[in-house]
């Protein structure tokens, strides 16, 4: 990871590409590139041994011309306020390229969980959930999980704003357990989204997914799934990696059995079936037919990326190519399914338990897997017939143009207040 590039700035020149095929007057893409308003808050709470500590904490409301702002909530050392807009402006373009009547929005803390305990996250989120209260609602702005929270932080969310609402609104946060309202299938959306646009991919291609060698870097929740579904697709996982390394067989390893030794011993690097163990770096740039980066950001910069041997490249993370890597991957023909489709299932489950949240009746895991699956085709679709229509080369400059146009045709056809 390089940490070189500003996340938002990266944004700002995937707008700058796709407004070259669109006619959108300069003065909408210009409120198009700009998140509406960003709450920036410090909160202290008391450590476990009676000594104080301060937060800071970020929630960016990047737009809601299509729908209330909705995106995740990362806790991590490196959260920082361009990151957040950037991603909350990313969710803007997600929503929109999946076409779920969403606008974008993204929090965080900065911190490093692990160096807590249960009960201090608990008042930290607590501490943030009351920050939040006056933004957020199922009408105003829907929080999620986001790297290092998960359903339990998500129902802290959602039970301290009811407290402090005095009433139901589940569908205040989504990505929350099932006895909290949560949704069959969350869990595992993202990574199956990553697939299914992959997937997708290869049949475009015409590529066997059958024949194909993957390799996955970064092994939370959304890097893993994204392994266990590919191989039952019958695609071969050769390589994965963590924040502390990667493992590599050439035949093949149990995504499962992997995620276990990671659930025993904190790592996946020492997992029996590894023949060799690789850096992060070797991970990314294995000759395999198809990659998926998920862990965070700017993982593959310029230097990276002219190794880079996948021929497909399905984004699980938000942002994990510079645009320097991102220019040199698209000119080298290596197809990158973007961000804001390939890991789009996560918020369109999302939008699913929502919608259940808000109608009391809940679907089957079944049901929920269909709609994703959609969902997904429907917007590789737009993305494929935009690539021909426009004779365009980077398919996440033909994602964001799908999705500026139906950004910006919500901002126009409803006039601005006052
Ligand atoms: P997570 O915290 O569960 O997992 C992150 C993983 O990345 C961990 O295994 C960590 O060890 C690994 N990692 C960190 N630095 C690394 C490095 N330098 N090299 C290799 N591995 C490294 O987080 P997650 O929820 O899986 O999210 C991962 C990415 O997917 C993020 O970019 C997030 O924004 C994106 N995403 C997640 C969701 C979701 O529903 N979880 C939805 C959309 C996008």
């Amino acid at each position: 990871m390089t940490g070189q590039a500003n996340p938002f700035e990266s944004l700002q020149s995937q707008i700058d590409e796709a407004a070259a095929y669109l006619d959108v007057d300069d003065d909408v893409l210009e409120r198009l590139k700009h998140p509406e308003r960003v709450l920036e808050t410090n909160l202290t709470i008391e450590r476990d041994d009676g000594s104080l500590e301060r937060f800071k904490a970020f929630r960016s409301q990047f737009n809601g011309d299509r729908g209330p702002y909705k995106g995740g909530i990362r806790y991590h050392p490196e959260v920082n306020r361009d990151e957040v807009k950037a991603l909350s402006g990313w969710m803007v373009y997600k929503c929109a390229t999946v076409d779920i009547p969403y606008g974008g929005g993204k929090g965080g803390i900065v911190v490093n969980p692990s160096d807590y305990s249960e009960a201090e996250l608990e008042r930290l989120t607590r501490a943030f959930a009351k920050e939040l209260r006056p933004l957020v609602g199922e009408d105003r702005d829907i929080p999620a999980p986001d790297v290092n929270t998960g359903q339990r932080e998500m129902n802290w969310i959602k039970d301290t704003y009811e407290t402090l609402e005095n009433t139901t609104e589940p569908g205040v946060v989504t990505g929350k357990n099932l006895a909290s309202g949560g949704s069959e299938g969350r869990v595992e959306a993202t990574g199956r989204s990553t697939v299914i646009a992959a997937r997708e991919a290869f049949d475009y291609l015409e590529k066997d997914l059958e024949d194909a060698t993957v390799a996955v870097q970064g092994y939370g929740n959304a890097g893993w799934i994204a392994a266990k579904l590919i191989d039952e697709m019958g695609a071969t996982v050769v390589a994965a990696s963590d924040s502390s390394g990667g493992i590599y067989n050439a035949d093949g390893f149990d995504p499962v059995a992997a995620k276990e030794h990671k659930n025993e011993t904190g790592s996946i690097v020492g997992y029996e079936e590894s023949e060799e163990e690789l850096t992060n770096e070797d991970v990314l740039t294995l000759d395999v037919d198809l990659l998926i980066p998920a862990a965070l950001e700017n993982a593959i910069d310029a230097d990276l990326a002219e190794d880079v041997s996948a021929d497909v490249v399905s984004e699980a993370a938000n942002g994990p190519l510079t645009p320097e890597a991102d220019a040199i991957l698209a000119e080298d023909d290596v197809f990158v399914i973007p961000d804001i489709l390939a890991n789009a299932g996560g918020v369109t489950v999302s939008y699913f338990e929502w919608v259940q949240n808000r109608q009391r009746f809940y679907w089957s895991e079944e049901k929920v897997n269909e709609e994703l699956e959609d969902h997904i085709v429907d917007a590789f679709d737009a993305l494929v017939e935009t690539i021909e229509e426009n004779d365009i080369q980077n398919p996440r400059t033909a994602a964001y143009v799908v999705a500026i146009e139906r950004v910006a045709g919500a901002f126009e056809e409803a006039g601005s207040f006052p």
